[in-house]
C-alpha cells in the first residue's frame, strides 16, 4: 500500500497524482486517467502523498479531501506552503469532497484548492475539470480568461465584458457566469446550479435562481444583445448562442 510511483521521464505525458483511500474510486479513476493518456502516480494516505511530492512535483494533484493520517486539507495547506516558500509555479489541485459537504468545500478552497468534485462524480465530469486545470497551468491567461460568444471573462478581476461593453454583475452573478463559461454548450441542471452556487445556503424550491438568471441576463442584453443564456424547459438552462428568444 503507501504508494505507488512510476516515472516516466521524457515522454511528455502529463503526470497526475491521484491520492484516494477508497480502493474502488481510485482503481476507477486511475483507469479513466491511464486510459486517456495521462501518467498517473497513486497515493492512498496524507503522508504517502507527501512523499510522492517530495520525490517530483506532477503537472496536477486530485486529492480526496478524508484520508487517513494526514487529510487532504493538511497536504493542500503544505503544498501552498512549499509554493510560498520556494517561489514553485503553483501546482494545480483538484478536491474529491463528499456529498452534502459544503464546509469541506470550502475548507478545501482555503486550504489552496483550485475546484473541488463531490463524490459520486462521472468521470466525464472529472476528466472536464482535469482538462480544465491543465490548460490553465499551461497557460496563465487562459486561466485568468474564457470567452464565448464576444463575451469575456476575467476571473482575476473579475470582470466580464460583452464586445466593448463592461458589464457589471453582483458577486453571485458573476460565480453563476463564470459556472456558464465554464460548461458552455452544456445544459446545467437547475440542482447543480443551485449547488454549485448557494450550496447548502439554500433552502427550498424559490424562485431564487430563476431571479438571478433574470438579472444576469438583464445585465448581458443591457444594450439588446442576443440572448447567450437559454431555458431548457423543465431542466435548467445552458449557455448557447442562437436559439430562440
Ligand atoms: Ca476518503
Amino acid at each position: 500500500m503507501g504508494q505507488q510511483s512510476s516515472s516516466i521521464g521524457a515522454t511528455g505525458r502529463r503526470r497526475i497524482l491521484v491520492v484516494e483511500d477508497e480502493p474502488a474510486i481510485a482503481g476507477f479513476v486511475r483507469r479513466g486517467l491511464v486510459f486517456e493518456g495521462y501518467a498517473v502516480d497513486m497515493a492512498d494516505d496524507g503522508p504517502a502523498a507527501l512523499a510522492c511530492l517530495r520525490e517530483g512535483q506532477p503537472d496536477l494533484l486530485i486529492l480526496d479531501v478524508m484520508l487517513p493520517g494526514i487529510d487532504g486539507l493538511e497536504v493542500a495547506r503544505r503544498v501552498r506552503s512549499v509554493e510560498n516558500e520556494s517561489d514553485r509555479a503553483p501546482l494545480p489541485i483538484l478536491m474529491l469532497t463528499a456529498r452534502d459537504a459544503v464546509p469541506d468545500r470550502i475548507a478545501g478552497l482555503d486550504a489552496g484548492a483550485d475546484d473541488y468534485l463531490v463524490k459520486p462524480f462521472d468521470f466525464d465530469e472529472l476528466l472536464a475539470r482535469v482538462r480544465a486545470l491543465l490548460r490553465r497551468g499551461q497557460s496563465p491567461r487562459a486561466a485568468r480568461c474564457s470567452r464565448y460568444a464576444d463575451l469575456e471573462l476575467d476571473l482575476t478581476a473579475r470582470t466580464v465584458v460583452r464586445g466593448s461593453r463592461p458589464v457589471t454583475l453582483t458577486a453571485r452573478e458573476f460565480d453563476l457566469l463564470a459556472l456558464f463559461m465554464r460548461h458552455p454548450n452544456h445544459v446545467l441542471t437547475r440542482r447543480q446550479l443551485m449547488d454549485r452556487i448557494w450550496g447548502d445556503d439554500y433552502f427550498g424550491d424559490s424562485n431564487v435562481l430563476e431571479v438571478f438568471v433574470a438579472n444576469l441576463r438583464r445585465a448581458l442584453e443591457a444594450a439588446a444583445e442576443p440572448r447567450l443564456i437559454q431555458t431548457v424547459r423543465g431542466v435548467g438552462y445552458v449557455l448557447r448562442e442562437s436559439a430562440e428568444r
